[in-house]
Protein backbone atom coordinates (compact mmCIF):
# COMPACT_ATOMS: atom_id res chain seq x y z
CA UNK A 1 0.00 0.00 0.00
CA UNK A 2 2.64 2.66 0.72
CA UNK A 3 5.50 3.70 -1.63
CA UNK A 4 8.37 3.80 -0.30
CA UNK A 5 10.19 4.75 -3.27
CA UNK A 6 8.40 8.38 -2.27
CA UNK A 7 9.52 7.98 1.48
CA UNK A 8 6.03 6.95 2.42
CA UNK A 9 7.06 5.63 5.87
CA UNK A 10 3.85 6.47 7.97
CA UNK A 11 4.45 7.92 11.36
CA UNK A 12 2.10 5.24 13.37
CA UNK A 13 3.55 6.33 17.29
CA UNK A 14 1.18 9.14 18.52
CA UNK A 15 3.22 10.08 21.05
CA UNK A 16 5.97 11.06 18.59
CA UNK A 17 3.55 13.05 16.54
CA UNK A 18 2.21 14.56 19.50
CA UNK A 19 5.73 15.73 20.47
CA UNK A 20 6.47 17.00 16.66
CA UNK A 21 3.42 19.36 16.95
CA UNK A 22 4.68 20.56 20.56
CA UNK A 23 8.08 21.62 19.81
CA UNK A 24 7.16 23.80 16.84
CA UNK A 25 5.67 26.26 19.92
CA UNK A 26 2.36 27.12 17.34
CA UNK A 27 0.51 30.18 17.49
CA UNK A 28 -3.11 29.76 17.14
CA UNK A 29 -2.76 32.80 14.40
CA UNK A 30 0.04 30.42 12.26
CA UNK A 31 -0.48 29.44 8.90
CA UNK A 32 2.25 25.95 8.73
CA UNK A 33 2.81 24.36 5.51
CA UNK A 34 3.51 20.38 6.00
CA UNK A 35 5.32 18.88 3.55
CA UNK A 36 3.79 15.52 2.57
CA UNK A 37 0.99 15.04 4.88
CA UNK A 38 0.45 11.28 3.92
CA UNK A 39 -2.22 10.13 5.70
CA UNK A 40 -2.71 12.94 8.33
CA UNK A 41 -1.25 12.00 11.55
CA UNK A 42 0.80 15.11 11.85
CA UNK A 43 -1.80 17.39 10.23
CA UNK A 44 -4.52 16.38 12.18
CA UNK A 45 -2.56 17.59 15.35
CA UNK A 46 -1.55 20.20 13.92
CA UNK A 47 -4.84 21.74 12.66
CA UNK A 48 -5.94 21.62 16.39
CA UNK A 49 -3.10 24.00 17.46
CA UNK A 50 -2.76 26.34 14.24
CA UNK A 51 -5.05 28.34 12.51
CA UNK A 52 -4.35 26.80 8.79
CA UNK A 53 -2.33 24.25 7.47
CA UNK A 54 -1.52 23.74 3.64
CA UNK A 55 0.28 20.17 3.02
CA UNK A 56 1.85 19.57 -0.08
CA UNK A 57 1.03 15.84 -1.10
CA UNK A 58 3.29 14.32 -4.20
CA UNK A 59 0.69 10.86 -4.25
CA UNK A 60 -2.96 12.10 -5.32
CA UNK A 61 -3.38 8.61 -3.47
CA UNK A 62 -2.54 10.14 -0.06
CA UNK A 63 -3.81 13.45 -0.63
CA UNK A 64 -7.21 12.11 -1.11
CA UNK A 65 -6.48 10.22 2.22
CA UNK A 66 -5.63 13.44 4.16
CA UNK A 67 -8.81 15.46 2.07
CA UNK A 68 -10.90 12.32 3.57
CA UNK A 69 -9.93 12.56 6.91
CA UNK A 70 -11.03 16.39 7.58
CA UNK A 71 -14.29 15.61 5.38
CA UNK A 72 -17.33 16.96 6.81
CA UNK A 73 -15.54 18.35 10.15
CA UNK A 74 -14.74 22.16 10.85
CA UNK A 75 -11.35 21.76 10.31
CA UNK A 76 -12.29 20.99 6.71
CA UNK A 77 -11.84 24.92 5.55
CA UNK A 78 -9.01 25.10 7.16
CA UNK A 79 -7.03 22.81 5.24
CA UNK A 80 -5.38 23.25 1.82
CA UNK A 81 -3.86 20.04 0.15
CA UNK A 82 -1.43 21.08 -2.75
CA UNK A 83 -0.62 18.50 -4.98
CA UNK A 84 2.91 18.48 -6.42
CA UNK A 85 6.13 17.86 -5.48
CA UNK A 86 7.41 20.79 -3.02
CA UNK A 87 11.04 21.10 -4.15
CA UNK A 88 9.16 21.91 -7.51
CA UNK A 89 6.97 24.39 -6.85
CA UNK A 90 8.49 27.71 -7.68
CA UNK A 91 6.32 29.63 -5.09
CA UNK A 92 4.86 28.53 -1.96
CA UNK A 93 1.86 30.05 -0.42
CA UNK A 94 2.90 32.66 3.02
CA UNK A 95 3.47 30.04 6.16
CA UNK A 96 4.90 30.96 9.64
CA UNK A 97 6.03 27.34 10.25
CA UNK A 98 7.39 24.13 8.53
CA UNK A 99 6.78 20.69 9.98
CA UNK A 100 7.25 17.90 7.87
CA UNK A 101 8.04 13.78 8.73
CA UNK A 102 10.41 14.40 5.70
CA UNK A 103 10.16 11.86 2.76
CA UNK A 104 13.88 11.13 2.86
CA UNK A 105 15.19 11.79 -1.05
CA UNK A 106 14.25 15.52 -0.74
CA UNK A 107 15.50 16.16 2.80
CA UNK A 108 19.15 18.56 0.98
CA UNK A 109 17.02 20.18 -1.11
CA UNK A 110 14.01 21.18 0.79
CA UNK A 111 16.28 22.41 3.61
CA UNK A 112 18.08 24.50 1.17
CA UNK A 113 14.32 25.58 0.18
CA UNK A 114 13.31 26.06 3.57
CA UNK A 115 16.49 28.81 4.32
CA UNK A 116 17.00 30.56 1.21
CA UNK A 117 13.49 31.81 0.78
CA UNK A 118 12.89 35.77 1.14
CA UNK A 119 10.73 34.78 4.04
CA UNK A 120 11.89 31.62 5.91
CA UNK A 121 9.52 30.32 8.40
CA UNK A 122 10.21 31.34 11.90
CA UNK A 123 10.71 28.10 13.12
CA UNK A 124 10.70 24.44 10.55
CA UNK A 125 10.46 20.99 12.79
CA UNK A 126 11.31 18.12 10.65
CA UNK A 127 12.52 14.48 10.53
CA UNK A 128 15.20 13.25 9.61
CA UNK A 129 17.39 10.45 8.68
CA UNK A 130 19.95 10.20 11.85
CA UNK A 131 22.42 10.66 9.82
CA UNK A 132 21.47 13.83 7.96
CA UNK A 133 20.20 15.34 11.25
CA UNK A 134 24.08 14.80 12.64
CA UNK A 135 25.31 16.50 9.48
CA UNK A 136 22.95 19.54 9.66
CA UNK A 137 24.78 19.58 13.20
CA UNK A 138 28.56 18.72 12.16
CA UNK A 139 31.42 21.07 13.78
CA UNK A 140 34.56 21.78 11.18
CA UNK A 141 36.83 18.61 11.60
CA UNK A 142 33.68 16.24 12.19
CA UNK A 143 33.66 13.30 9.40
CA UNK A 144 30.26 14.60 8.41
CA UNK A 145 30.88 18.57 8.31
CA UNK A 146 29.79 19.22 4.79
CA UNK A 147 28.34 22.26 2.98
CA UNK A 148 25.26 21.59 4.28
CA UNK A 149 26.78 22.10 8.13
CA UNK A 150 28.25 25.47 7.36
CA UNK A 151 25.20 26.84 5.63
CA UNK A 152 22.24 25.32 8.01
CA UNK A 153 24.38 26.89 10.59
CA UNK A 154 25.33 30.11 8.96
CA UNK A 155 21.62 30.88 8.26
CA UNK A 156 20.12 29.47 11.48
CA UNK A 157 20.31 28.23 14.79
CA UNK A 158 19.67 23.97 14.57
CA UNK A 159 18.67 21.97 17.37
CA UNK A 160 18.48 17.89 17.83
CA UNK A 161 15.15 17.60 19.54
CA UNK A 162 14.88 14.01 19.43
CA UNK A 163 15.63 10.31 18.21
CA UNK A 164 13.19 8.50 16.26
CA UNK A 165 13.85 4.32 16.40
CA UNK A 166 12.60 3.02 13.01
CA UNK A 167 9.79 0.81 14.51
CA UNK A 168 7.69 3.81 15.10
CA UNK A 169 7.34 4.15 11.16
CA UNK A 170 4.86 1.67 9.03
CA UNK A 171 6.62 0.59 7.08
CA UNK A 172 9.78 0.90 9.19
CA UNK A 173 12.59 2.52 7.00
CA UNK A 174 16.14 1.07 6.93
CA UNK A 175 17.73 3.59 9.31
CA UNK A 176 17.19 5.51 12.55
CA UNK A 177 15.87 8.53 12.47
CA UNK A 178 16.20 12.41 14.08
CA UNK A 179 13.93 15.60 14.93
CA UNK A 180 15.53 18.68 14.92
CA UNK A 181 14.00 22.42 14.97
CA UNK A 182 15.54 24.94 12.35
CA UNK A 183 15.09 28.65 13.36
CA UNK A 184 16.56 30.91 10.80
CA UNK A 185 18.34 33.78 12.31
CA UNK A 186 16.33 36.87 12.24
CA UNK A 187 17.07 41.01 11.85
CA UNK A 188 20.12 42.05 12.89
CA UNK A 189 21.22 38.32 13.71
CA UNK A 190 20.92 37.54 9.90
CA UNK A 191 24.33 37.60 7.97
CA UNK A 192 24.69 40.94 6.02
CA UNK A 193 26.32 38.38 2.56
CA UNK A 194 23.78 37.21 0.06
CA UNK A 195 22.56 33.68 -0.03
CA UNK A 196 23.55 33.00 -3.59
CA UNK A 197 27.30 34.56 -3.64
CA UNK A 198 28.26 32.74 -0.34
CA UNK A 199 26.24 29.47 -1.43
CA UNK A 200 27.98 29.75 -4.91
CA UNK A 201 31.30 30.08 -3.23
CA UNK A 202 31.20 26.72 -1.11
CA UNK A 203 30.03 24.56 -3.56
CA UNK A 204 33.35 25.76 -4.94
CA UNK A 205 35.24 24.85 -1.86
CA UNK A 206 33.35 21.71 -1.07
CA UNK A 207 33.90 19.70 -4.28
CA UNK A 208 35.74 17.32 -1.80
CA UNK A 209 36.08 18.69 1.77
CA UNK A 210 39.67 16.94 2.27
CA UNK A 211 40.73 19.11 -1.19
CA UNK A 212 43.16 22.24 0.07
CA UNK A 213 41.47 25.67 -0.83
CA UNK A 214 44.57 25.90 -3.67
CA UNK A 215 43.70 22.69 -4.94
CA UNK A 216 39.76 23.58 -4.97
CA UNK A 217 40.17 26.41 -6.70
CA UNK A 218 43.64 26.78 -8.86
CA UNK A 219 43.50 22.96 -9.73
CA UNK A 220 40.01 23.10 -11.50
CA UNK A 221 39.84 24.35 -15.41
CA UNK A 222 35.98 24.64 -14.32
CA UNK A 223 36.24 26.52 -11.51
CA UNK A 224 38.86 29.03 -12.99
CA UNK A 225 36.44 29.25 -16.33
CA UNK A 226 33.68 30.13 -13.68
CA UNK A 227 35.77 32.57 -11.91
CA UNK A 228 37.07 34.13 -15.50
CA UNK A 229 33.54 34.55 -16.65
CA UNK A 230 32.37 36.45 -13.58
CA UNK A 231 34.83 38.35 -13.40
CA UNK A 232 33.74 39.88 -16.76
CA UNK A 233 30.71 40.55 -16.32
CA UNK A 234 31.56 42.34 -12.88
CA UNK A 235 34.05 44.20 -15.02
CA UNK A 236 31.67 45.03 -17.47
CA UNK A 237 29.05 46.34 -14.98
CA UNK A 238 31.64 48.58 -13.40
CA UNK A 239 33.04 50.11 -16.76
CA UNK A 240 36.74 48.73 -15.78
CA UNK A 241 38.27 47.53 -19.46
CA UNK A 242 40.00 43.91 -19.63
CA UNK A 243 43.21 43.32 -20.88
CA UNK A 244 42.38 40.69 -23.82
CA UNK A 245 45.44 39.65 -25.45
CA UNK A 246 46.30 36.27 -25.88
CA UNK A 247 49.46 34.55 -23.92
CA UNK A 248 51.56 32.05 -25.60
CA UNK A 249 50.80 28.23 -25.58
CA UNK A 250 53.87 27.25 -23.05
CA UNK A 251 52.61 29.71 -20.44
CA UNK A 252 49.15 28.70 -20.48
CA UNK A 253 49.91 24.44 -20.27
CA UNK A 254 52.12 25.39 -17.43
CA UNK A 255 49.39 26.83 -15.35
CA UNK A 256 47.48 23.47 -14.65
CA UNK A 257 49.92 21.76 -12.94
CA UNK A 258 48.95 23.38 -9.17
CA UNK A 259 46.72 20.54 -6.93
CA UNK A 260 46.57 18.74 -10.16
CA UNK A 261 44.32 15.92 -9.07
CA UNK A 262 46.69 12.83 -8.57
CA UNK A 263 48.47 14.72 -6.39
CA UNK A 264 45.69 15.02 -4.64
CA UNK A 265 44.54 12.04 -4.36
CA UNK A 266 46.77 10.62 -1.67
CA UNK A 267 45.88 13.53 0.43
CA UNK A 268 41.78 12.43 -0.19
CA UNK A 269 42.09 8.93 0.88
CA UNK A 270 42.41 9.90 4.57
CA UNK A 271 39.45 11.74 4.28
CA UNK A 272 37.06 8.79 2.66
CA UNK A 273 37.06 11.19 -0.69
CA UNK A 274 33.26 11.83 0.54
CA UNK A 275 32.06 14.77 -1.58
CA UNK A 276 28.50 16.78 -0.28
CA UNK A 277 25.93 15.18 -2.95
CA UNK A 278 23.28 17.30 -2.50
CA UNK A 279 20.62 17.05 -4.29
CA UNK A 280 20.02 20.41 -5.34
CA UNK A 281 23.79 20.63 -6.67
CA UNK A 282 23.22 21.59 -10.37
CA UNK A 283 25.16 20.21 -13.75
CA UNK A 284 27.92 22.36 -13.46
CA UNK A 285 29.21 21.23 -10.10
CA UNK A 286 27.79 18.28 -10.87
CA UNK A 287 30.62 17.67 -13.27
CA UNK A 288 33.06 19.01 -10.68
CA UNK A 289 32.10 16.15 -8.13
CA UNK A 290 32.79 13.34 -10.50
CA UNK A 291 35.98 11.55 -9.97
CA UNK A 292 37.97 11.72 -12.70
CA UNK A 293 36.89 15.65 -13.37
CA UNK A 294 38.06 17.38 -16.20
CA UNK A 295 40.84 19.10 -14.16
CA UNK A 296 42.91 16.10 -14.41
CA UNK A 297 42.41 15.63 -18.17
CA UNK A 298 44.83 17.04 -20.87
CA UNK A 299 44.31 20.96 -20.83
CA UNK A 300 42.32 21.79 -23.91
CA UNK A 301 44.25 23.94 -26.56
CA UNK A 302 42.14 26.92 -25.95
CA UNK A 303 44.32 30.31 -26.04
CA UNK A 304 44.81 31.82 -22.63
CA UNK A 305 44.32 35.79 -22.11
CA UNK A 306 45.83 38.29 -19.65
CA UNK A 307 42.54 38.34 -17.91
CA UNK A 308 42.48 34.61 -16.72
CA UNK A 309 46.06 35.17 -15.87
CA UNK A 310 45.02 38.41 -13.93
CA UNK A 311 41.83 36.06 -11.99
CA UNK A 312 44.25 33.42 -11.37
CA UNK A 313 46.64 35.43 -9.64
CA UNK A 314 44.04 37.65 -7.80
CA UNK A 315 42.97 33.46 -6.64
CA UNK A 316 46.48 32.92 -5.70
CA UNK A 317 46.64 36.12 -3.79
CA UNK A 318 43.40 35.72 -1.49
CA UNK A 319 44.45 32.13 -0.80
CA UNK A 320 47.78 32.82 0.03
CA UNK A 321 48.58 36.71 1.04
CA UNK A 322 45.24 37.45 2.39
CA UNK A 323 43.52 34.75 4.15
CA UNK A 324 46.40 32.29 4.16
CA UNK A 325 43.78 29.36 3.71
CA UNK A 326 45.56 27.95 0.77
CA UNK A 327 47.00 25.28 2.45
CA UNK A 328 43.58 24.18 4.70
CA UNK A 329 40.77 21.90 3.73
CA UNK A 330 36.91 22.83 3.29
CA UNK A 331 36.40 20.46 6.47
CA UNK A 332 38.75 21.93 8.53
CA UNK A 333 37.26 25.51 7.95
CA UNK A 334 35.00 27.83 10.02
CA UNK A 335 32.22 29.68 9.46
CA UNK A 336 34.52 32.67 9.99
CA UNK A 337 37.07 31.51 7.43
CA UNK A 338 34.32 31.29 5.19
CA UNK A 339 33.33 34.90 5.57
CA UNK A 340 37.20 36.24 5.56
CA UNK A 341 37.25 34.31 2.03
CA UNK A 342 34.28 35.75 0.26
CA UNK A 343 35.24 39.29 2.07
CA UNK A 344 38.83 38.64 0.45
CA UNK A 345 37.14 37.37 -2.98
CA UNK A 346 35.20 40.35 -3.29
CA UNK A 347 37.32 42.45 -2.29
CA UNK A 348 39.16 41.12 -5.67
CA UNK A 349 35.99 41.71 -7.80
CA UNK A 350 35.27 38.18 -7.82
CA UNK A 351 31.73 36.98 -7.26
CA UNK A 352 29.74 33.44 -7.53
CA UNK A 353 26.37 34.52 -8.54
N1 LIG B 1 3.22 12.92 7.32
C1 LIG B 1 2.92 11.50 7.25
C2 LIG B 1 3.28 10.84 8.56
O1 LIG B 1 4.07 11.42 9.31
O2 LIG B 1 2.75 9.77 8.84
C3 LIG B 1 3.64 10.84 6.08
C4 LIG B 1 5.13 11.04 6.02
S1 LIG B 1 5.94 10.09 4.79
C5 LIG B 1 7.54 9.92 5.57
C6 LIG B 1 6.35 11.24 3.49
C7 LIG B 1 5.21 11.72 2.62
O3 LIG B 1 5.72 12.69 1.68
C8 LIG B 1 4.54 10.67 1.77
O4 LIG B 1 3.15 10.79 1.89
C9 LIG B 1 4.99 10.96 0.32
O5 LIG B 1 4.02 10.62 -0.64
C10 LIG B 1 5.19 12.46 0.37
N2 LIG B 1 6.19 12.99 -0.59
C11 LIG B 1 7.27 12.36 -1.11
N3 LIG B 1 7.99 13.18 -1.88
C12 LIG B 1 7.35 14.39 -1.87
C13 LIG B 1 7.60 15.64 -2.50
N4 LIG B 1 8.65 15.82 -3.29
N5 LIG B 1 6.73 16.68 -2.28
C14 LIG B 1 5.66 16.48 -1.46
N6 LIG B 1 5.38 15.32 -0.84
C15 LIG B 1 6.21 14.28 -1.04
Amino acid sequence: KFNTNVGQHILKNPGVAEAIVAKSFLKPSDTVLEVGPGTGNLTVRILEKAKKVIAVELDPRMAAEVTKRVQGKPEQKRLEVLLGDVIKMETLPPFDVCISNTPYQISSPLVFKLLSLPNPPRVSVLMFQREFALRLTARPGDSLYCRLSVNAQFWAKITHIMKVGKNNFKPPPQVESSVVRIEPKMGSERPGVSWDEWDGMLRVCFVRRGRTMRASWLGSREVLAMCERNYRVWCAMNSIPLDDTPISDDAADDEMEVGSAPAQAANEEEWGGISDEDDDTPAFFKELNSKSHPASKTPSKKKKTRVAELVREKIRKVLEDVTELADKRAGKCDENDFLRLLSAFNEEGLHFS
